[in-house]
C-alpha cells in the first residue's frame, strides 16, 4: 500500500512538473515569437494595407451597395493578396530566432464592429475555434498559443446622400485581431525536457519493485526454514522419546531383585538396553553425519563389480527385515560391470531408499531392484508398491528434514534426512536421482550413474 501511495504521489508530481514545464516552454517561445508581431512592415501590411481597404468597403456597405458578407469576402481577398509578403517577412524573422523547432503562426480576425451615433453594428464576430485567418497558415485554436491581441479603434468618414443632399457622416470602427502560434510537436519537446526525471522515476520504481520482490521472497524463504526447523525439533523429540522411555523401564526392572535372580530375563532386558542404545546412537549419528558431511561429502571411490555389490546390499537388507512380509525381486544386469563408487556411501544411499520402501508400505510389500546399462550409463531402479508420493511432494522429499505431512507423520519414524543424504551421495558421484510415483500405487527411484 505504501508503494501504491508513493507511486501515486510520484505520478502526481510528474503530472505537475509536466504542466509547469509546458507553461515554461510556451511562455519562453511566446516571448520570442511575440516580438516578431511588432515588426514595422507587418504592422503596416495590417493597418495600412488591409485596414484602409476595410474603411472603403464599409462606406459601400453603409450606402447599401454591398452586404456584410461581401465586405468580409473582399477583405479576405485583400488579405490573401498580402499574405505572401507577410509570411516571407515572418519566416525570415523566425529563422533569425533559431528556435530549433517548427512553429505555425497567423493573425486571425476576432471582431469588426461599427458604432454610429448610439447604434452598434457587428460586421464580424468570431465564435468558433476556426476563425477567419488574415495572414499566416490555417490551424485550429484549441492547442494554439495566443501571442497577443490587437484592438484598433479609429474614427472614419463616409459620404452618403439623403434625398438630394450629400452628407459626410462619421462612425467609429473597432477591429480586434489575435496573433496566434502553434508549436508542432510541443508534447515531445516538453517530454524531452523531462527525460531525466521520467527515466529516473521509472528506474526507481522498478528498483523499489525489485526490492519488494526480494524482501518478500526472503521472507517466504525464512518462514520455510523456520517451519523446517520446528518440524525437525518435533521429529527428533518424538524419535528420542521412545528409546528413552524403554531405557527407563528396562533399567528400573534391572534394579528389581526378582529380575536379577533370573538369568534369562536379565539377559533379555540387557539386550533391550543395548538395542535401544544402538538406536539412540544411530539417530545421533544420522544427525551428526548430516551436519558434518552436509557441506561437503568426501568420497573414497573404488572399483566395484556391480552384481557383487548389489547382491551384498540386498542380502544385508533382507537379513535385517526378516520379520517383514516382503517380496524382493532383483534383476541385476547380467554381464559384469565395474563401477567406480564409494562402497560405504553408496550402500547407505541405496539402503535409505530400500528402508523407505518398507517404512511407507501398504500390506504385502513388493520391492523390485533392477539395473541395466543404457547409453553408456548405469541405471538402477528401486520400485515399491507402497503408499506413493503426490506430485507436489516429489521434489520436496529430497530436501533436508522434509517429511510428507499427509501420511500421518508420527506413524512412521524418521527425521526427513534419509533421502536428503541419498541425494547428496548420488550427486557427489556425478550421478542423478529421479522419482516417479503415483499416490496410492507406489514409487520408483531411478539412479543414473555415468560409466
Ligand atoms: P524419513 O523417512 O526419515 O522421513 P526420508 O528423507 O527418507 O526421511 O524421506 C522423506 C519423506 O519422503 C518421508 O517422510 C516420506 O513421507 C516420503 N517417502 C520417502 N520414500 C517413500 C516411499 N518409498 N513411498 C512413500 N513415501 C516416501
Amino acid at each position: 500500500m505504501a508503494l501504491v501511495a508513493l507511486s501515486a504521489i510520484q505520478a502526481y508530481l510528474i503530472g505537475n512538473t509536466y504542466i509547469l514545464k509546458k507553461k515554461d516552454f510556451l511562455r519562453e517561445t511566446d516571448a520570442l515569437v511575440s516580438k516578431i508581431n511588432d515588426h514595422e512592415l507587418l504592422d503596416s501590411l495590417y493597418f495600412e494595407g488591409w485596414g484602409e481597404d476595410l474603411a472603403l468597403h464599409i462606406s459601400d456597405y453603409k450606402n447599401n451597395r454591398i452586404s456584410k458578407n461581401e465586405v468580409l469576402s473582399r477583405q479576405k481577398e485583400k488579405a490573401d493578396s498580402l499574405n505572401l509578403l507577410y509570411t516571407t517577412i515572418f519566416e525570415q524573422e523566425l529563422e533569425a530566432l533559431d528556435l530549433g523547432f517548427e512553429v505555425d503562426y497567423h493573425r486571425s480576425l476576432e471582431t469588426i464592429v461599427v458604432y454610429e451615433n448610439t447604434t452598434l453594428d457587428t460586421i464580424y464576430h468570431n465564435t468558433s475555434q476556426t476563425p477567419m485567418v488574415l495572414f499566416g497558415t490555417n490551424f485550429d485554436h484549441d492547442e494554439a498559443v495566443n501571442n497577443d491581441n490587437s484592438r484598433w479603434y479609429s474614427e472614419q468618414e463616409y459620404i452618403t446622400t439623403q434625398g438630394d443632399e450629400v452628407l459626410t457622416k462619421t462612425y467609429d470602427l473597432e477591429i480586434r485581431s489575435a496573433n496566434m502560434m502553434l508549436i508542432k510537436d510541443w508534447r515531445s519537446i516538453v517530454l524531452g525536457r523531462m527525460a531525466v526525471l521520467l527515466i529516473g522515476s521509472i528506474l526507481l520504481f522498478f528498483f523499489v519493485i525489485g526490492l519488494l520482490y526480494y524482501a518478500i521472497k526472503g521472507l517466504i524463504k525464512q518462514k520455510k526454514i523456520a517451519d523446517v526447523k520446528t518440524d525437525f525439533i518435533n521429529n527428533i523429540t518424538h524419535e528420542l522419546k521412545t528409546p528413552l522411555a524403554t531405557l527407563a523401564v528396562a533399567t528400573k526392572s534391572l534394579q528389581t531383585p526378582a529380575l536379577q535372580n533370573n538369568a534369562t530375563a536379565f539377559e533379555n532386558t540387557l539386550a533391550i538396553i543395548v538395542r535401544q542404545n544402538t538406536r539412540l546412537q544411530k539417530l545421533i549419528d544420522q544427525v551428526l553425519s548430516n551436519s558434518i558431511h552436509g557441506a561437503r561429502l568426501v568420497l573414497h571411490k573404488e572399483s566395484v563389480v556391480d552384481n557383487h555389490f548389489f547382491n551384498a546390499v540386498i542380502q544385508d537388507f533382507k537379513l535385517s527385515h526378516q520379520h517383514a512380509q516382503m517380496t524382493l525381486i532383483q534383476e541385476i544386469y547380467a554381464p559384469e560391470v565395474l563401477l567406480r563408487i564409494d562402497r560405504f556411501h553408496m550402500t547407505t544411499a541405496l539402503l535409505n531408499i530400500l528402508e523407505n520402501a518398507v517404512k511407507y508400505a501398504k500390506e504385502d510389500i513388493v520391492i523390485k531392484v533392477n539395473t541395466k546399462v543404457k547409453n553408456n550409463q548405469y541405471h538402477i531402479q528401486i520400485a515399491d508398491n507402497g503408499i506413493g508420493i503426490s506430485p507436489k511432494e516429489q521434489e520436496a522429499i529430497f530436501e533436508k528434514f522434509h517429511r510428507v505431512v499427509d501420511s500421518n507423520i508420527h506413524d512412521v519414524k524418521g527425521l526427513g534426512l534419509g533421502l536428503y543424504f541419498t541425494k547428496q551421495i548420488i550427486q557427489a558421484h556425478h550421478a542423478s536421482i529421479h522419482l516417479s510415483s503415483t499416490l496410492g500405487q507406489g514409487s520408483s527411484f531411478n539412479i543414473i550413474l555415468p560409466l
